[in-house]
């Protein structure tokens, strides 16, 4: 195996010390000696094929040597100390980054040594993205032998973490070949019953065609041969089930509908080429109107180049052709690792896209300087750096790079903290809209600024979605004097309860506000105030603990109230999370008019949002409708969003949360049926 690795690694890399290399094969076989591997196999064959997969990436001498000693301190006799003696410094720091922490230290504390030792993974990535580049293969390596572990909690464990964190991490760099393998390994042990109806379906499909794709290689090879077309290679495209499977859940669609093309790539050498290859292969085969996309001269907005045209291929089966030169095939698969080695032989300093890239090191650094508590930490870099991502334009044409959810407060800190100061309202695609807006792929978002600005509103908390306008707004709020954050809190608080259907503050009673001070260890209601004002508390999370279980949002009793169920299998993957869903009845006044009830229930779909019942009220007037909805609702947080959504709908005029006394019965028999999704 060392000798594929050796041969593999002269083949890109010129300048190769061979004889370096197999010496840290040797040091890294011998430190090891006479471990195994879970599946029984020498230790040694883990840390070759991490250093194998990484070939395909390109990397240099340095990054293969330290892949090859990368479990060297943690699990044997030999220290960082040696292997900086034996294959110096640089290697040592690559080796260090991805060493996890000593365990003797973290003995009563497992969980923290494993934050602990992410956060240095990525410190020490922040000044070396090779380490990143070791671990994401170390981490490949492990989930294609995790068959090997005999626990099922600690393989899943291992799978969620992993599609938590690392493919996150893969997708930020662009590197997609090992996105697309980690996922597919999560998903086989996350989802068994999925992951293996995938690839019964894909199986199936591809028995029919792999003739076909055969045949249209074939005929493609001679075609541009006979053209005298000089290409690298012409092969099938690598399949991501889980991609499938998640668009298959997104789409609604059937596998036969998504996954229906025959695909073939063409590498080529130069630009030139990619254009003649695309011309040939017209001339020889039917295009569909409508699906050539040249991404080589307007690349797309993550950089992606190639051209993509869909045909009817050989026997009329419709084929997608891939076209592009190696350079881009590097990039397009291997994203900043491409980069990173690309342009370090040319000896050039790195890109400013890739410098870009690391921004998301960089927010690591400062959200580890901002948070205390491990929990806390881990939970903010999935939430901030490695949730799904948007990308909105300035009106300059920039573009920003936000986690889904965000609006426009979020892009403003993002851009500069004066320009959330200074916020007050905002233009989205050219139409006026809400600080609170959320955004969306593609939005141009031009952010209004007025030097009259009161300064950020405590409300906005509850609206905001990264971290960083979190801090900001409450470093903001801190600075208020008591009375002004007081009255503030007092306003929007009273706002707060009167949408939930109080009358206000003077509604609470003594009790409720006691349990609310025990809760967030307030000494009086005043202090508690104070720290909701401030941003300290949540609002949202406030409501919560004043109404846990109580009337806010249906009885306990109540038959419908308690559903256990899983909502659908992307949020379980996820959380894992089975949820108390309440039922809410809503009263919704609004002018009468065509499509109003497709467009409330629009509304509420969007939102995931699950109606038990409609109904349509007495109304006083024919311009007039009155319906009643009634809901299924997981906390105050989904509440707010589904009466923000319908407010929103054209004509509405008001909507109140029915009490007791206005709900209709629904009929026993529905109450016993689990809510359909
Ligand atoms: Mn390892």
């Amino acid at each position: 195996m060392i000798e594929r690795l050796l041969s593999t690694a002269r083949s890109y890399l010129l300048d190769l010390d061979e004889k370096r290399l197999y010496e840290a094969f040797e040091f890294a076989r011998d430190a090891h000696e006479g471990q195994l591997r879970k599946d029984g196999a020498p230790y040694i064959t883990h840390p070759l094929s991490a250093a194998m997969i990484l070939t395909r990436l390109h990397v240099d001498e340095d990054t293969l040597i330290a892949c090859l000693l990368h479990d060297v301190p943690e699990d044997t006799e030999r220290t960082l100390d040696e292997i900086e003696d034996r294959f110096g410094e640089k290697v040592r720091f690559l080796v260090d980054g991805i060493t996890k922490l000593s365990k003797v230290h973290y003995r009563n504390d497992m969980e923290s040594r494993q934050i602990e030792s992410l956060k240095k993974l990525f410190i020490h990535s922040a000044q070396d993205p090779r380490i990143i580049l070791i671990k994401l293969a170390d981490r490949l390596h492990n989930m294609q032998t995790i068959e090997a572990v005999p626990k099922p909690e600690k393989r899943e464990r291992i799978a969620r973490e992993t599609l938590e964190i690392f493919v996150p991490i893969a997708n930020l760099l662009g590197i997609w070949e090992i996105k697309n393998q980690l996922e597919d390994a999560c998903f086989r042990i996350l989802l068994p019953r999925e992951y293996s109806e995938m690839t019964r379906l894909v199986e199936a499909s591809e028995k029919e065609r792999e003739r076909v794709r055969k045949k249209t290689i074939q005929a493609a090879t001679r075609l541009l041969r006979s053209k005298q077309i000089h290409f690298l290679t012409i092969e099938g495209r690598q399949k991501n089930l889980y991609g499938i499977y998640k668009k298959m859940l997104r789409t609604g669609k059937s596998f036969h509908e998504i996954y229906d093309l025959l695909g073939v790539r063409i590498i080529v050498d130069d630009v030139s080429t990619c254009y003649q290859t695309l011309g040939i292969l017209h001339q020889h085969f039917t295009p569909k109107i409508g699906r050539l996309k040249d991404y080589i001269a307007i690349p797309k907005s993550n950089g992606y180049q190639s051209i993509h045209t869909t045909v009817f291929g050989l026997n009329g089966i419709v084929t997608e052709f891939q076209i592009r030169t190696q350079e881009m095939h590097l990039e397009n698969e291997y994203g900043i690792a491409a980069h990173y080695f690309y342009n370090h032989k040319k000896q050039n300093s790195l890109k400013k896209d890739v410098k870009k890239k690391y921004k998301w090191v960089q927010k690591i650094l400062d959200l580890q300087r901002n948070i205390s508590s491990n929990r806390k930490f881990l939970e903010h870099l999935k939430l901030d750096i490695f949730e799904d991502r948007i990308f909105v334009f300035t009106p300059k044409g920039d573009v920003v790079d936000l986690p889904l959810g965000a609006n426009v407060v979020d892009l403003a800190y993002h851009i500069h903290s004066d320009l959330g100061m200074l916020a007050v309202s905002a233009e989205i695609n050219g139409k006026p809209a809400a600080l609170t807006t959320l955004l969306n792929s593609g939005d141009t978002v031009h952010v209004v600024t007025s030097e009259e600005s009161d300064g950020p509103q405590v409300e906005w908390l509850d609206h905001v979605h990264t971290h960083l306008a979190k801090s900001r707004i409450r470093e903001f709020l801190k600075e208020q004097d008591r009375t002004t954050v007081l009255d503030d809190a007092e306003e929007v608080l009273d706002h707060k309860l009167q949408v939930l259907g109080l009358t206000g503050l003077n509604d609470l009673t003594p009790l409720q506000k006691v349990m609310a001070m025990e809760h967030f260890v307030a000494e009086t209601w005043e202090d508690l105030l104070y720290e909701l004002g401030k941003g300290n508390i949540e609002i949202a999370d406030f409501l919560e603990a004043l109404f846990q279980d109580s009337e806010l949002i249906g009885s306990k009793e109540d038959l419908w109230d308690v559903h256990v169920y899983d909502r659908n299998q992307a949020r379980r993957l996820k959380s894992e999370s089975i949820q108390k869903v309440h039922r809410v009845e809503l009263l919704v006044e609004s002018q009468n008019r065509v499509g109003l009830l497709r467009d409330l229930s629009n509304e509420l779909a969007n939102l995931g949002i699950n109606i038990l019942a409609i109904q349509s009220l007495p109304r006083p007037n024919a311009s007039l409708a009155r319906m009643q909805f009634v809901l299924e609702i997981f906390d105050v947080r989904e509440y707010q969003k589904a009466l923000g959504a319908l407010r929103k709908v054209d004509g509405v005029m008001s909507i109140t949360r029915v009490q007791n006394e206005l709900s209709i019965p629904l009929s026993s028999g529905d109450a016993q049926k689990k809510p359909a999704q």
